[in-house]
């Protein structure tokens, strides 16, 4: 079995709640609470759950956009939090971020060619007069012309500026792309588009993602193992068929019973979750669902269920299972 390209082992983010005129500190938004993801080469994670589950949040922690309060993220062998800054700027551009709306991330009176060869001036990764040549042809593996090279961001569609977010990621020839939520503001029909190049790029160049979506019908489409946070804490993980037929955990039933079947006749019963996810800063004791759980018994109120192996690669955590 070949060795993950990506190691999240037991990641916490823990923001400071301040409060008084000392600014002091008085408690903790737990975001990212204890959570593992390996990720093997070629293949695509897909990390889902509601707003405010620390999905995220736990993509920032992997590129360091903000700083994890414990755990260890190893990316090919090394541990990014270990790096020199000098260590962690060359190692950069192998793991790429990709964001909702690209379009702020981007200077406005900015040409979108420039946008984009200004990391790989950045880096020193390719001669200056080759820059241009490299843009055209990351903009046309995005289904982009070369006359998009002189264009400014607004002149773009919603689709069109994911296509340019995705080709400033990739001008870098990365090994990993974390996209949060990449195709969420977009029409469900450039959804597939999008959804498509992704697939695309994987093939033709051995991409390996970390898909971020609160949509599980999107990482359906995309993701060959799918792990569900709620509340900071990974739920259950399972390769993506086995998830699909074999849900084990209740939360994970009430999303997949939102997500439509393409079968008219078939129709899948719609698990309402009561009330709204609790404030991380101040989570339910004992199993961090059990306030939304149908099935919630004495003891999820004060004891955490372990993460448990059930076989096929499927892990959960519920007292029930
Ligand atoms: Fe529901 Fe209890 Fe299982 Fe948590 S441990 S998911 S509250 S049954």
């Amino acid at each position: 079995m070949s060795k993950p390209l990506l190691e999240v082992n037991n990641l916490k983010k823990y923001f400071p709640i301040k409060s008084g005129l000392l600014n002091r500190t008085v408690g903790h938004v737990r975001a990212v609470d204890d959570i593992n993801i390996a990720i093997n080469p070629g293949e695509t994670f897909g990390l889902v759950g509601e707003s405010g589950s620390g999905k995220s949040t736990v993509g920032k922690s992997i590129v360091r956009l903000t700083e994890k309060t414990s755990g260890d993220v190893i990316f090919q062998g090394q541990d990014l939090y270990g790096l020199s800054p000098q260590e962690l700027r060359k190692i950069r551009p192998r793991l790429q971020l990709i964001f909702q709306d690209p379009y702020s991330s981007l200077n406005p009176r900015v040409r979108v060619g420039d946008a984009i060869g200004e990391a790989l001036i950045d880096h020193g990764l390719v001669p200056a007069g080759e820059v241009r040549e490299r843009v055209e042809e990351v903009l046309a593996s995005c289904g982009l012309s070369s006359y998009h090279i002189d264009r400014f961001p607004h002149e773009f569609s919603g689709g069109q500026r994911q296509r340019i977010g995705i080709a400033r990621a990739l001008v870098l020839n990365p090994d990993l792309i974390i996209a949060d939520e990449p195709v969420s503001a977009l029409d469900v029909s450039i959804q597939a588009q999008i959804i498509n190049l992704f697939r695309h790029l994987q093939e033709t160049r051995g991409l390996t993602y970390l898909f971020i979506s609160h949509d599980l019908s999107v990482v359906e489409h995309l993701c060959t193992r799918i792990g569900v946070m709620y509340l900071g804490t990974m739920m259950e993980t399972a390769p993506r068929d086995e998830l699909f037929k074999n849900p084990l955990h209740p939360y994970t039933k009430a999303l997949l019973s939102a997500v439509p079947i393409p079968i008219p006749k078939l129709k899948r019963e719609r698990i309402v979750l009561k009330g709204d996810i609790p404030s991380p800063a101040n989570p339910p004791a004992g199993c961090k669902f059990h306030t939304r759980c149908p099935f919630a018994v004495e003891r999820c109120k004060s004891e955490a269920p372990q993460f448990r192996n059930m076989g096929s690669d499927h892990h959960v955590a519920c007292h029930l299972v």
